[in-house]
């Protein structure tokens, strides 16, 4: 079995979607967003073990719903990005739920409904100021109007997206807007704007519906819910170099005295990003041991504690009880190069640097 691997936590997934639901009223529907491969833990073994719990998935893309289709989920299947025209017949023949940004395909929606002998469930989004998908509001009537002239088209769902889920007053501002729009529209099933940030903060935002999808995994500013994937691997190479020696390409990191390196088979092309360059640090049977040089792509190279034996042993890229999490370790890649003042959260970046400190052990 190779050294490298996502350990998915499945009952610690469901703890989370549960305590998802707990914050939500009875008869307030769980869409579980599922786009990008489950955000990296899997696509269909993710759906296939949540099925019983939520009541619709979210993807980005038509050939994910057609994924999940192929392996046997039955519930709804909402398509959150826009498509082209070419993929409506796999729509219609996968009975998946196209979201509305605009009434171009409405024509070609009706013709493959009628071709499948089917009524296409459709959700129309308003852009309230996201900024991306979705019609303005001033078009939002207009469109409503049209969907309902065609027969084989329902209009299941309205909805819209937020641009800073974490802002309550521009997340008011947006809802303030919806609601606006919602008032003028026909009622439907399924009225849903939260993701994880809104469904957590902004209970005003759950109408009947809301899409959750990272706190799924285990991040939010919620202490019920921890990370599901575990990124792990091992010591395959463990040797001394001399000072005045330097570690992977371009040469950025030279030992300033007799070091002890491990080389662990993980590298960009797994995801472990090349931004981690000297600056990420990962855990080798426990102990915080700090990345030296570039990342490759298949491997890395870290400074392994002077005392000790690690050929072989566990490595923890990120994810274990001390907070090594994949938020901490992406704000690391981001953290040197940029401003700090770049980043959005000046509390977080100081919390990851204290996170960093933590694990200066073993960094020189
Ligand atoms: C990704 C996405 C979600 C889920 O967002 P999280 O912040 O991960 O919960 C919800 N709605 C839309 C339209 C999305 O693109």
């Amino acid at each position: 079995m190779r050294a490298t691997r996502a350990e998915i936590n499945t009952r610690q997934f469901r703890k989370n979607i549960q305590h998802i639901k707990s914050t939500l009223d009875k008869n307030c529907a769980l869409c579980l967003t599922v786009k990008a491969n489950a955000y990296g833990h899997g696509l269909t073994q993710m759906s296939n073990i949540s099925q019983d719990i939520v009541d619709m998935f979210a993807v980005a893309a038509v050939d994910e719903g057609i994924d999940l289709r192929n392996s046997g989920i039955t519930k709804p299947i909402l398509v959150l990005s826009a498509h082209l025209e070419e993929e409506i017949p796999d729509i219609c023949r996968y009975n998946l739920t196209p979201i509305i940004s605009h009434d171009e395909f409405l024509g070609a929606y009706q013709y493959w409904a009628e071709h499948f002998g089917m009524v296409l469930n459709v959700h129309l989004k308003i852009d309230t100021g996201m900024g991306r998908t979705g019609v303005s509001p001033s078009r939002a009537k207009h469109t409503a109007e049209q969907i309902l002239l065609y027969s084989g088209l329902r209009l299941e769902g309205i909805c819209t997206h937020f641009a800073n889920s974490d802002d309550t007053a521009f997340t008011a501002g947006q809802l303030s807007v919806f609601n606006d729009v919602l008032a003028e529209l026909p009622s439907v099933t399924y009225v849903h704007t939260a993701n994880s940030g809104a469904i957590l903060n902004n209970p005003a935002s759950h109408f009947n519906m809301v899409r959750a999808g990272i706190a799924a995994y285990g991040y939010a500013k919620d202490p019920a819910i921890a990370p599901v994937l575990a990124l792990k691997s091992k010591i395959t190479v463990e040797k001394l170099i001399p000072a005045g020696h330097s570690v992977s390409y371009d040469s950025t990191w030279t030992a300033d005295k007799d070091t002890k390196i491990g080389v662990i088979p993980i590298g960009y092309a797994d995801g472990y990003f090349r931004a981690l360059s000297n600056k990420a640090f990962v855990l080798v049977d426990g102990r915080p041991c700090s990345v030296l040089g570039r990342v490759c792509m298949d491997q890395i190279v870290v400074e392994l504690p002077a005392d000790g034996n690690y050929m072989g042993k566990d490595v923890i890229l990120y994810n274990d009880s001390t907070g090594l999490n994949a938020d901490i370790v992406a704000g690391w890649a981001v953290s040197a190069g940029a401003d700090s003042s770049d980043l959005a959260e000046a509390g977080e970046f100081k919390k990851q640097r204290h996170q960093i400190n933590k694990f200066t052990l073993c960094a020189t």
